[in-house]
C-alpha cells in the first residue's frame, strides 16, 4: 500500500439521514472533548455503516489522532487496555466507548511489535471492508470516505480494501467476516472473492482455535445461523472449520438435518431474546460424525454406552485441533449426546428420575430436533413430551402402560436403537 495521503470523498452526513442525535450521546461527547483538546476525532466502522443502512448500531467506536496517553489526559474516566495495540475505554455508567488511535497497516489484530500509529487514511486502508471504513465527524456533520465505501454501500457490495488475496492471507479470519457481513447486510461479495474463499479457506488452520471459537459464536449465535451455515458450505469453509463434519456438508448441509434444525431453532430463540448456549450448538454441529462413529463402534461389537463415549472422544479430539470448545461447554455437550440413549429407558422410576435431573431439558430439546429430522423415534419424543405435561398420577399411569404393552415396547426399542 502506498504512503501517499489519499484525499477523501467528503459528503454531508445529512444526505444519508445521519444527525448527531442518532448516535450515542456519550460517543458524541467523547468526540467533542477530543476535538476541544485540539485533536481530530471521528466515529468509525460498523456504527456508520449501520446508520446509513438504517439499522441500529451495536456500539460506537471512536478514532482519533491523539495517542493513548493523550487520550487518558483528556478523560478522567478512561482506562488503557490491550498490550500490543493500546486503546482507551471511556466509561459512562454501563456504556463503554472505545477510543483508538489512527493505526497504520499492516498488522491487524493480533499484530506483532509495538503500537504502530498512522494517519487517518492509513487507518482507513488497514480496515477490512470498504463499508467498514467510513468516518463521521458529528461536529462538522461530515462523512469522510477514503476507500469508496459509500459507493459500495449504495451498490450493496461487500468489498475487501486493497488486494483481496493479500488481505485474506494477512488475516484469514477476514474470510469468515466476509461471509458473516454479506449475510447480515444482504450484500454481494465483490469481484470473484467467492472463488478466493474456497481456495484460501484452508489458511484458517493457521488461526488460533480460541479466536475461531469466538468467530463461530458470531456466525452461529447472532441470529443468522442458517444463512451463515449455507454460505459457509457454499464457499467450502464449513469443512475447514469443522473437519469431522465436512463429509456431511457436501456443498450445502442437508436442509432436514439435525444441524439445520438446530440452527433454525437457535435463530428463532435469538429473535425472541431467549438464551442460547455453545454446548447445544456444538452438540448439533458435531452430531452427525459422533452418531456415525458410535454406530461404527457398535457394529464392531462395542457396547452402546462405550461406543458413544469413544465416538465422542474421537470426534471432539479431532475438532479441538481447529476450534477450542471450553470445558464448561464441552462437558454439557457430551452429556447431551450420551443422554440420548437414556430416553429409551422408561421402566420403573427411571423415567421420573431422568425427568428430574438437571440435564434433562437440553437432552430432551435435542431429542426433539432429532425426531423432527427423522433421526429419532417420533413416538418416543411425543411420549416424553406428554410425560412432562401430565401430573404425578398421569406419569405413573404412563409408565405402567409401557409394561402392559411389552410387544409394542420391544418393537419401539428395536427401531430406536437403529436410529441411535
Ligand atoms: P459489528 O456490528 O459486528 O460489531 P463491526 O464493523 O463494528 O461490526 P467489529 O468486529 O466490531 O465489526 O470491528 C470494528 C471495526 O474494526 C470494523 O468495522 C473494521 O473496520 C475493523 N476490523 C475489525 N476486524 C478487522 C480485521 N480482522 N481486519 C481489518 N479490520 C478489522
Ligand atoms: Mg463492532
Amino acid at each position: 500500500m502506498s504512503d501517499t495521503p489519499v484525499e477523501p470523498r467528503i459528503v454531508e452526513a445529512l444526505h444519508y439521514g445521519i444527525t448527531p442525535e442518532r448516535i450515542s450521546a456519550h460517543a458524541r461527547q467523547v468526540v467533542e472533548r477530543l476535538q476541544d483538546a485540539g485533536y481530530t476525532a471521528h466515529l468509525v466502522g460498523g456504527c456508520i455503516r449501520d446508520l446509513i443502512l438504517g439499522h441500529a448500531p451495536k456500539d460506537f467506536d471512536v478514532v482519533t489522532e491523539a495517542h493513548p496517553e493523550e487520550i487518558r489526559l483528556v478523560f478522567r474516566n478512561a482506562r488503557l487496555i490491550g498490550r500490543r495495540f493500546r486503546l482507551a475505554h471511556v466509561q459512562f455508567g454501563r456504556e463503554i466507548i472505545e477510543v483508538a488511535t489512527y493505526r497504520a497497516a499492516p498488522a491487524a489484530e493480533p499484530g506483532e511489535g509495538d503500537n504502530i500509529f498512522g494517519s487517518i487514511d492509513e487507518d482507513a486502508r488497514r480496515r477490512d471492508f470498504t463499508v467498514n471504513a467510513l468516518y463521521y465527524d458529528p461536529v462538522e456533520g461530515l462523512i469522510r470516505d477514503y476507500v469508496g465505501g459509500l459507493a459500495d454501500l449504495e451498490a450493496r457490495v461487500l468489498r475487501v480494501i486493497g488486494d483481496p488475496e493479500e488481505r485474506f492471507r494477512e488475516d484469514p479470519v477476514r474470510m469468515l467476516r466476509a461471509v458473516r457481513f454479506a449475510v447480515r447486510l444482504q450484500f454481494e461479495l465483490a469481484r470473484h472473492d467467492d472463488r478466493l474463499l474456497a481456495r484460501l479457506g484452508p489458511l484458517l488452520h493457521d488461526i488460533s482455535p480460541a479466536r475461531l471459537f469466538e468467530e463461530v459464536l458470531k456466525l452461529f449465535q447472532a441470529g443468522n445461523a442458517v444463512a451463515n451455515c449455507e454460505a459457509l458450505c457454499e464457499h467450502h469453509l464449513f469443512g475447514v472449520l469443522f473437519p469431522p463434519s465436512a463429509a456431511f456438508a457436501g456443498h450445502k448441509y442437508p436442509q432436514d438435518s439435525v444441524l439445520m434444525r438446530a440452527l433454525a431453532s437457535t435463530d428463532q430463540r435469538v429473535a425472541e431474546g431467549k438464551p442460547v448456549t455453545p454446548a447445544f450448538l456444538f452438540a448439533a454441529l458435531l452430531w452427525d460424525p459422533v452418531h456415525e462413529g458410535a454406530s461404527r463402534f457398535v457394529a464392531q461389537g462395542v457396547a452402546p454406552a462405550d461406543a458413544w463415549q469413544r465416538a465422542a472422544e474421537e470426534i471432539l479430539h479431532a475438532q479441538l485441533k481447529t476450534i477450542t470448545v471450553p470445558k464448561r461447554f464441552s462437558v454439557p455437550m457430551r452429556e447431551i449426546w450420551l443422554l440420548q440413549s437414556r430416553f429409551d429407558r422408561r421402566g420403573g422410576r427411571q423415567a421420573l428420575r431422568f425427568l428430574e435431573s438437571k440435564r434433562f431439558r437440553a437432552a430432551y430439546d435435542f431429542l426433539g430436533l432429532r425426531a423432527h429430522a427423522s433421526d429419532a423415534d417420533r413416538a418416543l419424543f411425543d411420549w416424553w413430551t406428554r410425560f412432562q405435561e401430565v401430573d404425578d398420577s398421569g406419569r405413573q399411569a404412563m409408565v405402567e402402560a409401557l409394561s402392559e404393552q411389552p410387544e409394542k415396547r420391544t418393537r419401539r426399542r428395536r427401531r430406536s436403537r437403529r436410529a441411535r
